[in-house]
């Protein structure tokens, strides 16, 4: 029996996986999308990076041929935020541009408009964990599994794929020596009060793996400032030195004087936060899994993860990848 509509697993509720899960539902190819994940936006844990981001647009692609995807993903990316930003009504927190006219996403805002988004577009939604015990094959039984039992209409041969986005976790439903190729890039942020009149990075400290940035979080009366890139630091405990070599250097470099409103012409500090940007050796795996010709139980398997520090920036043309990656199958 044909299906014109064809179902579609995006395990994963992170930048990644929601915007997979929006250009799927605005392909126009029929896509039919649930959307199983652990963390869903409002949810804060390690293991969910996208809360945790700074949020702005500053490209890491190099002008090497090896670099042409991310580049095209970033200039897609910031082509839609451009658009969010002259368009729209302020929803997707999107809101700032500076000097060098990039753009700057309120994060927890703009999960939560991505997820509006595409429950409005009739996508399902699924609060689980896939049990990734059993490798590749047994992670897909299992989110199938899942999706079945909640919608007995569906039968197990409807379901056409399963897009891993699943960030930094996927290195434990990977083979061996892909699992690898995963590796923590720790930052550490703060968040303050007041929104800063325009974001700023300075990245030459000569500090190693320190360096300073301030994004305020458009509409929320707030801002990130930060920060780190410390590669293979799995630690998840707010190292209170760094924070005050952060704060130090945001000040000393005059990076958010608007912001120094408390005691002593210091910041409001409201939280401190960790995170790991979920990087991988090689870049990011946008592609159909090669082991077992790409399907596993009859559902063929894409992955989406390993976005490192531009998960946001490199979101809609990763995305849109993914679309083209469908439609060739
Ligand atoms: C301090 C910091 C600053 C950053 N600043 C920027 C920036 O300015 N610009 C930018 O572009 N990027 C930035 N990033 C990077 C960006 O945050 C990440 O690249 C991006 O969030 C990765 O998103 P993801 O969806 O791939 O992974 P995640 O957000 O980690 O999502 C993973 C999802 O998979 C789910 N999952 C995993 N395993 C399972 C399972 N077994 N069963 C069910 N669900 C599962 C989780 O629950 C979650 O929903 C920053 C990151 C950090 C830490």
């Amino acid at each position: 029996m044909a299906h014109s509509t064809k179902e579609i697993i995006v395990l994963g509720a992170g930048v990644t996986g929601l915007q997979t899960a929006l250009s799927l539902l605005t392909s126009h190819a029929g896509y039919k999308v649930t959307l199983v994940a652990t963390h869903f936006p409002g949810d804060i844990s390690i293991n969910y990076t996208s809360p945790l981001a700074g949020g702005h647009w500053r490209s890491h692609a190099g002008l090497s041929a090896a670099d042409a995807l991310l580049r095209a993903w970033d200039a897609r990316t910031y082509e839609v935020w451009l658009r969010l930003l002259r368009e729209g009504d302020g929803k997707a927190g999107e809101g700032y541009e500076d000097r060098y006219q990039s753009v700057c996403i309120n994060v927890p805002q703009y999960l939560v408009y991505l997820y509006t988004r595409v429950t409005e577009l009739g996508a399902r939604i699924i609060k689980s964990t896939v049990d990734v015990s059993s490798g590749l094959d047994g992670a897909v039984r299992d989110a199938k599994r899942i999706v079945l039992s909640s919608d007995p209409s569906l039968d197990k041969s409807f379901i056409f794929a399963l897009i891993n986005a699943t960030g930094l976790s996927a290195r434990h439903i990977l083979e061996p020596e892909e699992a690898a190729k995963l590796y923590p890039i720790r930052g550490q942020t703060i968040l303050v009060k007041g929104e800063a009149n325009r974001a700023r990075t300075y990245t030459d400290f000569g500090a190693g793996e320190e360096i300073a940035y301030v994004i305020p979080r458009a509409g929320s009366g707030t801002t990130i400032i930060g920060g780190c890139k410390q590669t293979g630091n799995y630690d998840q405990g707010v190292d209170e030195k760094l924070n005050d070599r952060i704060i130090e250097r945001v000040v000393q470099e005059g990076m958010a004087r608007e912001l120094q409103t408390g005691k002593d012409g210091r910041f409001e500090i409201i939280s401190y936060q960790v995170g790991w940007r979920p990087a991988r050796k090689g870049g990011p795996r946008v592609e159909l899994e090669k082991k077992s010709s790409g399907k596993f139980d009859g559902t063929w398997l894409v992955h989406a993860y390993g976005h490192s520090g531009g998960g946001y920036q490199e979101s809609v043309g990763s995305a849109e990848r993914v679309v083209e990656i469908l439609k060739e199958l």
